[in-house]
């Protein structure tokens, strides 16, 4: 019998390190071409898949800020990079025959869509995955905030929170052995102790809307197809 996906939308949100690989700075082909081909898996499942991708692999507003840069400046640059990363996805699904779509919150007509919500959910519906590019198109915003934002105007029945480690922590577990996972949070939770899901714009955001969250480590092989299939693997935050 076919595998039964568990959601038939999702709202893919990578971060750009996860692009970077080992190097830690820009674009890894080997990396961001496995992560693609677990994206086509998810898609073959029938899944509409949109992605936002963030820019730190390239380039960070707030710490640009932090050095001197106006920060709306800075916050346009990290834009842009995000616009790199989506254009380096796009090339890599496309190499694997995953029909793609680039649609950017800044408009640059020559490399991307516009960002226009009816003509995204039209691509998903035909089986495209849409990539959206540019964050929301506002600085003193992130890629999260964007990635909450599309997930609600797509419909998106969940947003796939990919990360470095397996679920979200009461501590970091990278430093403190002893750090004990959560299975399950309140977007409160998230809020009041302050754990590092999504900034506290996305999560509330997630949580005016009851947009469910599941964060989840990416550098495990085949794990977006496990959630997708509904295995319970990494923290999931709903209300
Ligand atoms: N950014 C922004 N508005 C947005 C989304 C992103 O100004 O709506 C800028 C911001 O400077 C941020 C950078 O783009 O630092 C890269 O995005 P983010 O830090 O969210 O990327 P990630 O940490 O996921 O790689």
């Amino acid at each position: 019998m076919a595998e039964e996906p568990r959601f038939k939308r999702i709202l893919l949100k990578l971060s750009g390190e996860a692009l970077a690989g080992e190097q830690g700075y820009g674009i890894d082909p080997v990396v961001i071409q496995d992560i693609a081909e677990e994206i086509r898996d998810v898609v073959r499942l029938g899944v509409q898949v949109a992605l936002v991708i963030g820019g730190g692999n390239i380039f960070r507003g707030l710490a640009a800020s932090s050095r001197g840069m106006d920060r709306a400046s800075a916050d346009y640059m990290g834009m842009l990079a995000t616009v790199m990363n989506s254009l380096a996805m796009q090339d890599a699904l496309e190499k694997l025959g995953v029909l793609t779509r680039v649609q950017s919150a800044i408009e640059m007509q020559e490399i991307a869509e516009p960002y226009i919500r009816r003509r995204a959910m039209r691509h998903l519906e035909k089986g495209r995955v849409v990539i959206f590019g540019a964050g929301t198109g506002n600085p003193y915003f992130t890629t999260d905030t964007a990635a909450s934002l599309r997930a609600m105007e797509i419909s998106a029945e969940v947003i796939l929170k990919a990360t470095r480690v397996d679920g979200v922590y009461d501590t970091d577990p990278m430093k403190n052995p002893d750090a004990v996972k959560f299975d399950s949070l309140t977007y409160l939770d998230v809020l009041e102790k302050g754990l590092q899901v999504m900034d506290a714009t996305a999560t509330s955001l997630c949580m005016d809307n009851q947009l469910p969250i599941v964060v989840f480590d990416l550098t495990e092989k085949g794990n977006i197809r496990r959630v997708v299939l509904g295995e319970n693997i990494g923290t999931t935050v709903k209300g």
